[in-house]
């Protein structure tokens, strides 16, 4: 990643930035392309906020966890955390690991998710409405009526997909879809509100020109649907991740 994103950013850069600049408001000598130290600058900066990220707190407590879980000969007190250890296929998503790292003092979610969405008789497709209920209760549009028709929302029984989840904009209009394979448990209700938030997202940029039909950075539009975890975390995530605990490796 480290040394990808700069080559990534490079390239936005360089499509992205002489765009920017003409349609800004900025005054004439900052117009057209950057310049190799805006370039540089625009890199350093994200490689320093890549670096604070991975020397978190958070990844520093998650890190002791594991190792407490796992001793050092998988997972050491120091360094990157390994991607298998993390409870998804992917790395990113990391609340399956969250009996191994939540704090032993008692916290917890204090109920179970998935037994109420059975309880409550939901299924992968009310799952999906009640996601784009929560955003039509912030104020925005019903998914289009072609979403509910050309989604994949179950796996299907007659051909071999590939159910990792994700959100589409086949037209870069209204043709929005989500594709994944969703099961009635607490992992996937949070995915459906994930995956519709980078709908919402990739709608809400119709009108932009192609260049600017995007996340301004990847990170934002991950974030969107992501906001609503933060009901799990609550004030836990305050005492997870004290810097002393942490440092001390414990
Ligand atoms: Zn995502």
């Amino acid at each position: 990643m480290k040394h990808l994103f700069p080559n990534v950013a490079a390239v936005v850069l360089a499509v992205a930035m002489p765009a920017y600049a003409q349609t800004s408001n900025t005054k004439p000598a900052a117009r057209g392309a950057p310049s190799a130290a805006e370039a540089k600058a625009f890199v350093d900066n994200a490689e320093r906020d890549l670096a604070n990220v991975s020397d978190s707190d958070l990844h520093c407590y998650v890190r002791a966890k594991l190792n407490e879980k796992y001793g050092d000969a998988v997972q050491s007190k120091t360094g990157p955390i390994r991607a298998d250890l993390l409870g998804n296929m992917w790395s990113q998503e990391w609340g399956n690991i969250y009996d191994v790292v939540v704090p032993k003092d008692g916290a917890g979610l204090g109920y179970d998710l998935t037994k109420q969405l059975e309880a409550k008789g939901y299924t992968p497709q009310s799952m999906v409405k009640t996601a784009e209920n929560f955003y039509i209760s912030l104020g925005f549009d019903p998914w289009p009526k072609t979403f509910w028709e050309r989604s994949m929302i179950v796996r299907p029984r007659d051909r071999e997909v590939q159910c990792h989840a994700s959100a589409w904009d086949i037209d870069n209009k209204d043709d929005i879809r989500l594709k994944a394979c969703i099961h009635v448990n607490a992992d996937d209700f949070f995915t459906v509100h994930h995956e519709l938030g980078h709908n919402l997202y990739q709608r809400a940029y119709k009108n932009q020109p192609f260049l600017f039909q995007n996340g301004a950075n990847d990170g934002f539009h991950e974030a969107i649907g992501d906001f609503r975890r933060a009901e799990r975390a609550d004030g836990r995530l305050s005492e997870a991740t004290r810097r002393d605990r942490c440092h001390s490796g414990k």
